[in-house]
């Protein structure tokens, strides 16, 4: 089934790849096709290892099909100096290196492999909404330009010459962001990990992962694969296949909407530099435009009966008012998508089993971190113990009372915008 967002309507088309068949061996087993599952595909490929990549759906119809498009080199919510808390050292320092380095690498690979995905290295911007969140601006350039990050701090003026909106305090910008059209990337992943040797399989849910002497065998409908390692790379999609896995994270259901294409005048008021922009609202505000000159924007819904349906009419209207454009625009397209949260905002890799590693929770930033995190799990693939890669391992660890837990960012919106609205100056709009 393919999703009705924006990207799978505007993305190269790519042949269905045929469901796996019969009994397969491999070196290398990866369960998801996600920007996750394909960057590992390619580089293990790349490597020389023997790779089968089954895939419950399509290609990239989990939240690599279904997010914004905005390539952001850092985490969310968490400095270089809290990783450096969280983690200790060495395996914070490959971790910052690994994220640090992120963006340059998908670039690069689009380069590379001459994918067509509408890629713009135009920079990320993170306004600031208020004094406090203008605070943390400054010591976030500190700590990122420590590891020589292209990061600028912007006053407000600059700013507002980079979005065209008025009404921030200042902010930032990691020059080596930018966006693409995700769907359009991870078909061209999917393309060149094919060239380099892989065997993706659409239609091929693993329905069981079964140890055999040093290796795993994993069930699918139509056949069997017998691989030496497996990764799994089912994000939020992790289900019920890896015990305690889906446990281990909060899923988190996100709202995109993209307007029908706007007039010129529009797109030369806004974002001139083709940046995308995420702004440091609890409610974060993001916009960003695609190739066709339509608005994107995003949002999370309040746990409330009949929430949900409102949102895209809510955030389309939230946009409007924000970019301060003339009317409503056409809502041409809305979509949602799960993304996994951590209680640290870090990235997972887990080894709950010998030659088992699941890589998930990128916290809404993962179109850098996954294609950087696949790199790193291709190195495990090829030998390099677990304990050398980023991000760094950790245990498999329930979060307690998951099934209340789960909603408590739906829950706990209302109190994030009133925060924002009690932090905002009056000039900057909901
Ligand atoms: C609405 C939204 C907006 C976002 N915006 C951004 C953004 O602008 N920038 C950014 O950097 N990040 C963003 N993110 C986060 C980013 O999209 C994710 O971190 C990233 O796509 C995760 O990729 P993945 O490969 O790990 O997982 P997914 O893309 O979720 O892929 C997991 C795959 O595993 C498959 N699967 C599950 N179980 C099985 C099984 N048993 N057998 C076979 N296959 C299975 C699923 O079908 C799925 O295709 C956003 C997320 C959402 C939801």
């Amino acid at each position: 089934m393919t999703p009705a967002t924006l990207w799978h309507a505007t993305a190269p088309a790519m042949a269905p790849l045929p469901p796996l068949h019969g009994q397969v061996e491999a070196d290398l087993l990866i369960v998801g096709g996600g920007f996750t599952g394909l960057s590992t595909a390619l580089h293990a490929a790349e490597a020389g290892l023997r790779v089968v990549l089954a895939e419950a759906e399509s290609i990239a119809y989990g939240a690599t099909g279904r997010n914004a498009g905005f390539v952001v080199p850092n985490f969310a919510k968490v400095d270089p100096d809290d990783v450096r808390a969280h983690r200790g050292e060495p395996r914070a320092s490959r971790l910052l290196a690994m994220a640090a380095g992120s963006a340059d690498l998908v670039f690069d690979l689009i380069r590379r492999h001459g994918i067509d995905c509408d890629a713009l290295q135009s920079g990320w911007v993170q306004p600031s909404h208020s004094d406090a969140a203008l605070g943390r601006a400054r010591e976030r350039v500190r700590q990122w330009q420590a590891l020589n990050r292209p990061a600028e701090f912007l006053d407000a003026a600059a700013v507002e010459a980079l979005t065209g909106v008025k009404g921030w305090r200042g902010g930032w910008i990691d020059r080596s962001g930018g966006v693409l059209n995700p769907v359009a990337y991870a078909r061209g992943l999917a393309r060149a990990a094919t060239a380099a040797g892989a065997a993706l399989h659409e239609a091929t849910p693993v329905t069981a992962l079964t140890r055999t002497g040093t290796g795993w065998r994993a069930t699918t409908p139509g056949g069997e694969v017998r691989a030496k390692r497996v990764v799994l790379a089912t994000n939020a999609h992790a289900g019920q296949l890896w015990p305690g896995l889906a446990q281990s994270f909060f899923p988190l259901r996100v709202f995109q909407i993209a307007t029908a294409p706007l007039p010129q005048s529009v797109r030369e008021r806004l974002l001139p530099g083709g940046q995308c922009v995420s702004d440091s609202r609890r409610n974060l505000f993001t916009f960003r435009f695609d190739a066709a000159n339509r608005l994107i924007t995003g949002g999370m819904h309040i746990l409330r009966p009949g929430a949900e349906s409102r949102v895209p009419r809510r955030i389309l209207a939230r946009m409007a008012q924000m970019l301060d454009l003339p009317g409503t625009p056409p809502l041409a397209f809305s979509w949602s998508g799960m993304a996994a949260v951590t209680p640290d905002f870090l990235p997972r890799v887990i080894e709950p089993a010998p030659g088992l590693l699941a890589a998930f929770a990128c916290n809404g930033r993962g179109i850098a971190l996954t294609t950087a995190m696949g790199a790193e799990l291709s190195r495990w693939a090829s030998g390099t113990p677990a304990d050398q890669i980023a991000p760094p391992q950790v245990a498999l660890q329930a979060i307690p009372f998951h099934g209340l837990a789960r909603m408590a960012p739906n829950v706990l919106l209302p109190f994030s915008i009133l925060h924002d609205r009690s932090e905002s100056p009056p000039d900057l709009r909901p």
